[in-house]
């Protein structure tokens, strides 16, 4: 079964930009991914193919037009169609590897990518679009917002990443950041290995990785740490 995402936006070229390389590159060869886009313009009824308007109320900048976007969202999306309809904004609940993973074991997505100020709150009621953010900074478009969710969803992909055990200690997958790592050569700098990580006790090594783990999390991200089973 492939994944299908289609992405609605002013900006179809942009797709599929990085995830035409790589891993994510090779998955859209096989056919395990698909990636379609949909120019919104196309769906601009009036005679300059206008896809945004003044704020109502006033204020700086434009607004993507409900009725041009609902259009596009009905030809991308029909009702029996199962994926869920995200709109990238930043006032999205933030995108986490949780939801990552739920996205990577359904049938795929669809993506409205905002511009301008935004878009019509009557089409993100009426089409109920899921709002997801990527961070707490302001970009000037959804489509690179767009790229990177999928690049994250594309990634746990059944057969996308060379084995099948990377991923599973990953930051975040544990609820934790993930612990340093190191290769050879064994002096680098003056800079050695910790002695650890060349003892072949890997018993000893899994207890060290923990260790590492839970220390960075409580340093960088305390907050990841409020619940977690091993948090003291
Ligand atoms: N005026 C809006 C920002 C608009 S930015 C506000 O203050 O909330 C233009 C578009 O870029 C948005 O519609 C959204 O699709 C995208 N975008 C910007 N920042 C984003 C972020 N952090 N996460 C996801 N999408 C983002």
């Amino acid at each position: 079964m492939s994944f299908r995402a289609t992405v609605l936006t002013l900006y179809p070229e942009m797709f599929p930009g990085h995830l035409g390389h790589s891993l994510a590159g090779r998955a859209i060869e096989r056919g395990d991914v698909s990636i379609e886009t949909l120019q919104i313009r196309d769906f601009a009824s009036d005679k300059h193919r206008s896809v945004d308007d003044t704020p109502s109320g006033g204020g700086a900048g434009m607004v993507l037009k409900a009725d041009v976007l609902a259009a596009a969202i009905d030809h991308a999306s029909a009702e029996s169609d199962r994926r869920p309809r995200l709109l990238m904004s930043p006032r999205g609940r933030p995108l986490t590897q949780s939801r990552v993973r739920e996205l990577a074991e359904g049938p795929g997505v669809t993506i409205v990518c905002g511009r301008f100020e935004g878009v019509d709150q009557r089409v993100i009621d009426a089409r109920g679009l899921e709002e997801v953010s990527i961070g707490d900074y302001i970009l000037s478009g959804g489509e690179p917002a767009a790229l990177t969710l999928l690049d994250a969803v594309i990634r746990l992909l059944p057969g996308v990443m060379g084995s099948a055990e990377s991923g599973g200690e990953e930051s975040f997958e544990n609820g934790l950041l993930e612990y340093p790592h190191y290769t050879r050569p064994a002096e680098w700098e003056g800079r050695t290995i910790p002695e650890i990580l060349t003892s072949g006790n890997h018993a000893a090594i899994r207890k060290w990785r923990h260790e590492q783990s839970l220390a960075l999390t409580r340093e960088r991200r305390p907050d990841l740490l409020a619940g977690h089973p091993d948090a003291d």
